[in-house]
């Protein structure tokens, strides 16, 4: 690699998103720092994001920056969903390479001393992929497959397939992340768009430790509509193909009832035909207002440059001195 990292000291920052964890922050916070303390070049900090907690999650995170300063503590004003806090965490943490990772130790922390082994090795980006997926149920890993197919067919950068949140991010790319404006923030999909020297570790991902998986199938659904509307506007270029095909095909139509009037004379009126064709071309016209409502929806969210995210409290720990 061009400019390999020396073994120096290293600041890094975790960018934990939390919602009802009280379970896990005290197993979390015991694990990572066990681990990040093993090697003695790591100088850390946790942020946590307190994603609008309705159980002692806050209390709880203030327990423990007590006891350990490196912990900096987000409150947001409500529940804002995990993009956005993550887009907090991002914008707070102060180290020189940053990990975003989930409080439930699906994400193993022993990873991050590999990740800063490629980092130092030169890479920008270094993304944890899963490699198996057994921890999911088949109906999740089924559709994840299809959303990564779908995605990739139709916007113009590609995903990585089985890659989360979870990777280790140098400070030029955080600093490119800030930078993007959009308020409707699908993460995945902004984190390839910046591109950077980027390389994988692979790993297996292992069961949510406590507590309950925050995303159904229908948050999954729209989390997945949302990256599609964010990066691709083919869905909205299909209709003027699929209006043209149609269109040809009934002046074809025209043409051949025109010609049997003409020979044949005119025929009993065919309700059923009729029928169909009614109904399927509105169907079809549903589909295309409900599409183009869709990316209206989004430019009218984004005009409105509301902020991602609004923070109630900010409580700093170390207020950025580094132990
Ligand atoms: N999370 C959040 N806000 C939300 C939903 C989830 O901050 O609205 C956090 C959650 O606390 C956890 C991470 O996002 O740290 C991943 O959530 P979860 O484990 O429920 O997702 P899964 O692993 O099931 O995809
Ligand atoms: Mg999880």
């Amino acid at each position: 690699m061009a400019n390999m990292r020396c073994d120096t000291e290293i600041k890094l920052s975790l960018v934990v998103p939390v919602f009802n964890e009280v379970k896990m922050i005290d197993l979390f916070v015991g694990k990572v720092s066990d681990e990040l303390k093993r090697d003695p070049l790591i100088n850390f900090e946790i942020v946590f994001v307190n994603d609008g907690s309705t159980d002692e999650t806050l209390e709880c995170l203030i327990k423990c920056q007590r006891e350990d300063p490196r912990i900096k503590i987000v409150d947001l004003s409500r529940n804002f969903g995990k993009e956005a806090a993550l887009t907090a965490g991002l914008q707070l943490a102060s180290g020189e390479v940053v990990v975003p990772i989930d409080v439930d130790l699906q994400d193993p922390p022993e990873l991050i001393h590999e990740m800063i082994a490629r980092w130092r090795d030169g890479y920008e980006v270094v993304l944890g992929r899963r490699i198996d997926r057994n921890s999911d149920s088949l109906a999740k890993r089924t559709s994840a497959n299809w959303f990564y197919r779908v995605h990739n067919k139709l916007a113009n950068i590609r995903l990585p397939e089985n890659v989360g949140d979870f990777r280790l991010m140098d400070r030029v790319v955080i600093e490119a992340l800030k930078q993007l404006p959009e308020s409707r923030r699908f993460m995945k999909g902004l984190f390839a768009w910046v591109g950077f020297r980027t390389t994988y570790i692979d790993y297996v991902r292992p069961e949510r430790v406590a507590g309950s998986s925050k995303f159904n199938s229908w948050k999954l659904w729209n989390l997945a509509l949302e990256g599609i509307t964010s990066f691709s506007t083919v869905p909205l270029r299909i209709w003027t193909y699929i209006g043209l095909a149609i269109s040809l095909t009934s002046f074809v139509f025209a043409v051949y009832v025109l010609f049997k009037i003409l020979i044949y004379g005119v025929d009993v009126p065919g309700y059923a035909s009729l029928m169909v064709a009614v109904t399927f071309l509105g169907g079809l016209q549903l589909i295309g207002i409900g599409v183009i409502g869709e990316y209206l929806g989004r430019t009218y969210i984004e005009s409105k440059q509301r902020p991602v995210f609004l923070v109630r409290h900010i409580y700093e720990g170390l207020n950025n001195k580094w132990i």
